[in-house]
């Protein structure tokens, strides 16, 4: 490992990092009320050492709660939480992808959305296909570099998003309260349509609104950090599958401490309303108007 992989690994347990040098950086310490940042990690020049100015040594705890091993900390040992494990299945991708030109690969795609790690890291790419039959497939795109090569040679490659995966997320994340729908497209429509309603409705709070990539799966695997004291409102899609993927997110707000967190069940506020309906979806033709939406959203906000 080196000091970037035990970033990556601390940014993925939604800790704040700050302080960046050539040996080390500073990061929040997960283990007592730390604003500072006061937790370090240095590099000795044989491993990477973790502790807190505040709390003293506590590297063994520290260690533990990122699930590494003081062998992990070796450097070069290649336990790197950003490599990718050689399978000739993966397709690598051309870094022009990554100056903006379009790769043969998502010629076909009608949507790219950009995954970045608490830290802003950028952490990968999830490529959304719309087929003429109206079905949509995806694609995850991750950025690494090969465990077998040097870091340098970091470049995209069709590998889906690891355990810890960030949540993809709209609008201002430290905003106090956090909208969770369904979807990359459901969460950039509703915040275009939100931020239009705030043009016209006055003292309506920003907002940020997040999904997870992959639905359901991704609801249970992404690393909710964000939530962490933060008022959550989980609005699924208006189907079986939607109160699977919102019940997963109230006991992910729970777990990740959240301040409050609450389930908009559109069956019960919404009758009348298609199957599959989500936020991304007009409301009107179904009689009811964005005011009703915006009543039911506020009751819920701080
Ligand atoms: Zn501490």
């Amino acid at each position: 490992m080196d000091l970037h992989d035990m970033e990556l690994r601390i940014d993925r347990h939604g800790l704040k990092i700050a302080g960046r040098r050539d040996n080390g950086f500073n990061f929040t310490c997960p283990f007592h009320d730390d604003r500072t940042p006061s937790a370090w990690a240095f590099n000795t020049g044989r491993r990477i050492k973790l502790g807190c100015f505040a709390c003293g040594n506590i590297e063994e705890r520290l260690l533990r709660y990122f699930g590494l091993t003081f062998k992990d900390t070796k450097l070069g040992n290649g336990m790197d939480t950003n490599s990718i494990t050689v399978n000739p299945k993966w397709i690598i991708l051309p870094t022009m992808y990554e100056l903006g030109l379009t790769s043969p690969i998502f010629d076909d795609g009608s949507a790219i959305y950009k995954y970045k790690t608490y830290s802003g890291l950028l952490y990968g790419y999830v490529v959304r296909y719309d087929k003429p039959d109206g079905k949509k497939s995806f694609a995850q795109i991750t950025h690494g570099y090969f465990s077998n090569e040097s870091k340098t040679s970091a470049r995209f490659a069709r590998k889906g998003f690891g355990d810890g995966r960030p949540p993809y997320v709209v609008g201002y994340p430290t905003n106090q309260n956090i909208v969770v729908v369904e979807g990359e497209k459901t969460a950039l429509e509703f915040y275009r349509v939100y931020r239009t309603l705030q043009s016209y409705i006055d003292n309506l709070p920003n907002i940020a609104v997040v999904t997870a990539a992959a639905s359901l799966h991704g609801a249970k695997v992404t690393n909710w950090g964000i939530f962490r004291g933060k008022n959550v409102i989980v609005w699924p899609d208006n189907d079986m599958p939607g109160m699977n993927f919102a019940k997963v997110i109230c006991a992910k707000a729970i777990d990740f401490d959240c301040y409050k967190v609450s389930l908009i069940n559109p069956r019960k506020y919404f009758p009348g309303l298609p199957l599959k309906w989500d936020l991304a979806d007009s409301p009107v033709t179904y009689g009811y108007g964005y005011d009703r939406i915006i009543s039911v959203l506020t009751s819920c906000f701080e």
